[in-house]
């Protein structure tokens, strides 16, 4: 397929963000390129690691049309550095820290090298000997996870990954470890670990003592001692407390995770990368990209032709990018060569539901949000098996272990936040809803500028609601329920965010999980500014029995600064 030229209109946001951040730029800082030739940069040199060089131009031809038209971007790195000398494709990794000073401060330095290049780190401190243990060597006592945790955090402060993004990382502790407490506590006070989203690790056993009302152990990593045992009820309660104050920690459900590990024989799951989608082990790392949902809308239906063919251009890609990625450490090269794992999202998911005229929150659009994953998802797994058959299998596929058919990758789909790539594409951000529908910004001499979303405009003003005073009040008040004049097809379809309720919320990752994702879910469960702990709690526990393998709370204004997943501090 020739490259297809036909003009690419960029929104001045996506001009503005790909002009500070995503082109090349001269010695004086001004950009030396433009979106189709950062696109033909990309696609160059993703396919060049292909082998025979007629085919090498078809794929690059396949690959710039995607990228170009914006049906699929592969994530930040992999836009910024392809075809450059750095190289370093991938958004995320996850480090082991061993407890020994020499473990911890390898770790500290390799995640260094790893936001140097645009990628985010997940780390598990559930290895480390608690506050106050003993340390042999001498004769002190130890400082525990958190403290560390703390330097970690002074070391990504630093380092800023050049510039370009934010450093982020992922601390991780299991629920049975003896310093829980203060790690649940950690983020109350909201000027410490600001490069860090904290998760708790918690595992069946824990839900299970919850819900019966029974206590469970802490062990002591080093010793495998139980030092304490804790009311598993008051423990969920106090993470629960401090989720609804202000959204962390989030929780990982750790169990659920490690069933789905492909290549168990390698090890097991300890954390996730900083957005908490990508599941992987000590030392892997992970590609990603996201297929734009809002293109595949054609004649009142979904395209499924189309989605087909872009899934597998865009499963060959992410397996290319494994082979010309250049690796921070030689640790993380090893592994992530070994299962070959890719994270292929998806993002523009409500923009697909509003041009197809079904809502967000509902049976029918969870339906059809599963269907479209799950076509995904075997699309992709089709398409990694016949690589597989050419190319030959991940490393780590072994038949005696592994029960399921030889594939490229070890893992295929995850659901991202997409807070940058998403703005560049000018959809909703991953699986998410629409935030707001119509915004107002405020310029200068006081004026309003307002903004309204591209959907509900045409719709407007095709159905003859559209008026500017009508745009201010929908405007003023956050939502467009409850103003008569539109109807109440369009106030249920464009339902934002905060619209929506928690339990549509969840029901939506959920059956994302269950359907097609193999590794794990971005995704925010909203909560109104009145929500009440209950309501986290239920919130929790659901998702945990809809088969979540992480969930993150945030109540409405209940935190200085959001968290990373939102397009404002992407
Ligand atoms: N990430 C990061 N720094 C950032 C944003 C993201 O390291 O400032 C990593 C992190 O692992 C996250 C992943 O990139 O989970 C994907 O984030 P997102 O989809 O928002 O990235 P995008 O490609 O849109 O920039």
């Amino acid at each position: 397929m020739a490259p297809d030229l036909t003009k690419q209109v960029l929104t001045s946001t996506a001009e503005t963000v790909l002009a500070r951040r995503y082109y090349l730029k001269d010695a004086e800082g001004n950009p030396t390129e433009t979106w189709e030739t950062l696109c033909r940069r990309v696609a160059g040199a993703v396919a060049a690691v292909d082998r025979e060089p007629e085919q090498v131009g078809l794929l690059r031809d396949s690959f710039f049309n995607l990228i170009y038209h914006m049906d699929f971007l592969p994530n930040s790195p992999c836009l910024m550095n392809a075809g450059t000398d750095l190289g370093q494709l991938s958004a995320c990794f996850v480090l082991p820290i061993e407890d020994s000073m020499d473990g911890i401060f390898s770790a500290i330095r390799n995640g260094a090298l790893v936001h140097k290049t645009g990628g985010g780190t997940g780390y598990s401190f559930s290895r480390l000997r608690s506050k106050n243990a003993s340390v042999r060597s001498t004769q002190g006592v130890a400082s525990g996870p958190l403290s560390f945790a703390a330097v970690f955090d002074a070391a990504t402060e630093t380092i800023k990954q050049g510039g370009k993004r934010r450093g982020a990382n992922m601390g991780v502790l299991r629920v049975d470890h003896p310093d829980i407490m203060d790690f649940i506590a950690a983020k109350e006070d909201q000027s410490r670990f600001n490069n860090f989203n904290f998760s708790v690790a918690i595992t069946d056993a824990f839900m299970q003592a919850v819900e019966e009302g029974d206590d469970y152990e802490l062990i002591e990593p080093s010793t495998r001692e139980v030092t304490a045992v804790l009311s598993a009820r008051a423990v969920f309660e106090k993470i629960v407390d401090l989720a609804w104050h202000n959204g962390e920690p989030g929780v990982l459900f750790i169990d659920a995770a490690n069933r789905a590990n492909m290549t168990p024989q390698l090890g097991e799951f300890e954390a996730t990368n900083p957005c908490g989608e990508q599941w992987l082990l000590p030392y892997e790392s992970c590609n990603l990209g996201s297929i734009n949902l809002a293109n595949f809308v054609r004649g009142g239906e979904v395209d499924y032709t189309r989605l087909k063919h872009v899934t597998r251009i865009a499963t060959h890609f992410l397996d290319n990018v494994i082979d010309c990625n250049r690796f921070p450490i030689p640790e993380i090269e090893e592994m992530t060569l070994k299962t070959r794992k890719i994270g292929l999202g998806i993002m523009g998911m409500h923009d697909m539901l509003i041009q197809l005229g079904i809502p967000y929150a509902g049976e029918p659009g969870r339906q059809l949000a599963a269907t479209v994953m799950k076509f995904i998802r075997n699309t992709a797994e089709e398409r990694s098996m016949e690589l597989a058959a050419d190319k030959g299998p991940f490393p780590a596929y072994d038949p005696a272990v592994n029960d399921y058919p030889a594939r490229r990758n070890a893992a295929l789909t995850s659901i991202q936040p997409t807070g940058t790539v998403s703005m560049i594409a000018d959809c909703a951000s991953g699986c998410e809803p629409y935030y707001s529908i119509v915004m107002v910004k405020h310029v200068m001499d006081g004026d309003r500028l307002i903004l309204v979303n591209k959907y509900f405009e045409q719709i407007a003003r095709a159905e003859g609601f559209y008026s500017e005073e009508l745009m201010s009040r929908v405007a003023d008040s956050g939502t467009v329920i409850g103003h008569p004049e539109i109807p109440e097809k369009w106030q249920e379809v464009f339902r934002t965010a905060q619209d929506i309720s928690p339990e549509d919320h969840i029901r939506m990752q959920g059956i994302l999980q269950q359907s097609g994702v193999d590794s794990s879910i971005s995704k925010t469960i909203n909560l109104p500014k009145s929500a009440t702990r209950e309501d986290v709690k239920l919130s929790y526990i659901t998702g945990y029995r809809l088969g979540c393998k992480g969930l993150t709370v945030y109540r409405d204004g209940s935190r200085d600064s959001q968290v990373l997943n939102t397009k404002d501090s992407a």
